[in-house]
Parts: C-alpha cells; sequence; structure tokens
C-alpha cells in the first residue's frame, strides 16, 4: 500500500474519511446495494451443544440476528425508497455453514432462485467452514457475488475464553488462509469494549485483523449488553465506556490503524432499541456515527493515516 495515503485521504472513500462498505458496493454494482437480513433457520456449535449449550456471553438467544424478515417483504418496502436498488442476501441469524453440505447449497441456491438477489452474505464463525462447506462457497464464488462474515471479537485468549467462545486464533487465521486461497472476500467482526480489554488490547486486536492476508472488510461493534444474553445476567450495568466520546475517540485511532483498502462495515452497536441494555446512549447510531465523522474532519485525519507508522 503507497504510503501517499499517509498525507492525503484516498480518492476512492468518495465523500467519507473511511472506506464505507456503502461507497465500495455502490462503485461495484453501480447502484445503491441493500443487504436484507434473513433467517436460515441454523443454530450454532455453542448453542446445540457440540462445543456449548450457553453460546457467547454477549449473544442474544435469537443468535444476533434481530432483524430478520422475509426478503420479498424487505425488498418491496426499500424499492419504495430506492427502486433501483440491488439486493444482497445476508444469512445473518447464527452461523449459516453449520449444516452438511448439501442442506447449505439447498438453502443457499434457494435464495439465489430470486431474480432480485445479486449474491449472498453469510455469517458463520471460523471453525465451521469444513472442506465442503469451503467447496460450496468455492463454487457460488464463481458465478455470484459472495462475501463471509466472520465473528473473531478479540485477539486475546483470555477475554476470548471468558466470552466462551470456543475456538482459538489459530482456528481463525486458517480459516482465513483457506478462504483467501480460494479468492473469497471475508469480513472480520470485533468488539471493542469487552470486560477485561484496555483501549493498547482492543488496538491490538484491530491491528491484527487489519494486516490478515486476503481481508476484504471489517466490522468494528460496540458491546452491547442485550436481553437474552448471559450477560444480562452478569453484567447487567456494565459500561463498555463511559461516555459516546470516548468510544469515538478510540473508533478514530482504531480507524487510523486499518489500512485504506480495508472496507468498513460497521462501527457502532445494532441491538434493537427494545432488547438494549447497556450503554444506554447505544441506540442512537446516527449520533454516534456523526460524532465519529466530526472527530476525523476536526483532526484531519482518516483511514489508514496511521497504517505505516
Ligand atoms: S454469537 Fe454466533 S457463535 Fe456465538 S452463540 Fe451467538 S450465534 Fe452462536
Amino acid at each position: 500500500m503507497s504510503e501517499i495515503f499517509n498525507t492525503k485521504k484516498p480518492d476512492f472513500f468518495g465523500e467519507s474519511r473511511f472506506y464505507s462498505a456503502s461507497t465500495w458496493l455502490k462503485n461495484n454494482f453501480g447502484h445503491k446495494t441493500i443487504k436484507l437480513a434473513i433467517d436460515g433457520g441454523f443454530t450454532c456449535p455453542n448453542r446445540d451443544g457440540s462445543k456449548s449449550t450457553g453460546g457467547c456471553t454477549f449473544c442474544s438467544d435469537t443468535g444476533s440476528g434481530e432483524f430478520a424478515s422475509s426478503i420479498d417483504e424487505q425488498i418491496e418496502l426499500y424499492a419504495r425508497k430506492w427502486p433501483n436498488a440491488k439486493y444482497l442476501a445476508y444469512f445473518q441469524n447464527h452461523t449459516n455453514t453449520y449444516a452438511p453440505a448439501e442442506e447449505l447449497r439447498k438453502k443457499y441456491y434457494e435464495v439465489l432462485a430470486n431474480p432480485k438477489v445479486e449474491g449472498l452474505v453469510i455469517g458463520t464463525r471460523p471453525d465451521c467452514l469444513s472442506k465442503d462447506a469451503l467447496d460450496l462457497l468455492e463454487e457460488i464464488n464463481k458465478t455470484h457475488f459472495l462475501w463471509i462474515e466472520m465473528g473473531l471479537q478479540t485477539i486475546h485468549k483470555e477475554t476470548s475464553d471468558n466470552l466462551n467462545i470456543c475456538y482459538d486464533l489459530s482456528v481463525y487465521d486458517k480459516s482465513c488462509k483457506e478462504l483467501a486461497a480460494r479468492n473469497i472476500k471475508f469480513v472480520v467482526h470485533l468488539i471493542l469494549g469487552l470486560p477485561g480489554e484496555t483501549e493498547d488490547m482492543m488496538l491490538d486486536s484491530v491491528r491484527y485483523v487489519a494486516k490478515t492476508p486476503g481481508l476484504f472488510g471489517m466490522k468494528l461493534h460496540l458491546l452491547n449488553i442485550v436481553k437474552g444474553s448471559q450477560m444480562e445476567k452478569t453484567h447487567y450495568d456494565y459500561q463498555p465506556f463511559d461516555s459516546i466520546d470516548s468510544y469515538v475517540d478510540l473508533v478514530v485511532r482504531c480507524l487510523e490503524i486499518i489500512p485504506p483498502h480495508i472496507t468498513i462495515h460497521r462501527l457502532t452497536g445494532d441491538a434493537p432499541r427494545p432488547i438494549l441494555i447497556s450503554p444506554p446512549w447505544s441506540f442512537n447510531k446516527r449520533t454516534i456515527l456523526n460524532r465519529i465523522n466530526e472527530q476525523l474532519h476536526l483532526r484531519n485525519t482518516w483511514q489508514g493515516k496511521k497504517y505505516n507508522e
């Protein structure tokens, strides 16, 4: 990556000071492109007893996919505002590669048969990418648009163990290599504000993921304590940051160390208001994003400005 980005914001960011996924999608598809959250009816190894039964401690019992409803219903709503929009079907709930390959094939191709769907986004765990699943994803990737989303949350073992994530960093590394070797795009999810983590630890996770070969995008997620999660019982009053401003400050510093070509898919939390417990200001996504943009401007900085430092 050229060091010119240390002194000048890249033109391909458009108006933004980071490389948003929406900008990338618009450039790639030539139209606004919308992800439709759908529920494929999967479970996950942290809930069905294969690895654990309680789930990751931050996860609500719906599997972090609170917005899922049918494709056609969603398209009908969006088309009123964006008649030319394109759509990606987002298998979001639970672990969407955690089933025999024939079941995966049936579900993925059923969705792709909808002529309004341009491609798939598939949320999963790094330990749920079997050879059969990878072969199927490689096949789909050759004929349709596709990216995979994987939760990592943190690179720190003690935190990961406390979260009951049930896979190691080495598993993440291996799955990323497999996806990159098959030319499949992947996006990695980190959580900021996990109990026991300092800002330096969070920045170390960001730095590590940002250097993953083949990485397409990152999601930075503010820890939300939600109803139905184990953390509702153990961390009900936990405040991951003492204010919006301290969270915004950290996000700006994270963006500075992410290379400019990595697409940014999320910069805050996403829990629906009815299940959000803490932090109470998290539901106000627009305010948080506005403040991140404001600080990027005030500090005259941008994604990747300190990537080479
Ligand atoms: S976060 Fe994902 S892997 Fe963890 S319990 Fe929820 S659905 Fe399962």
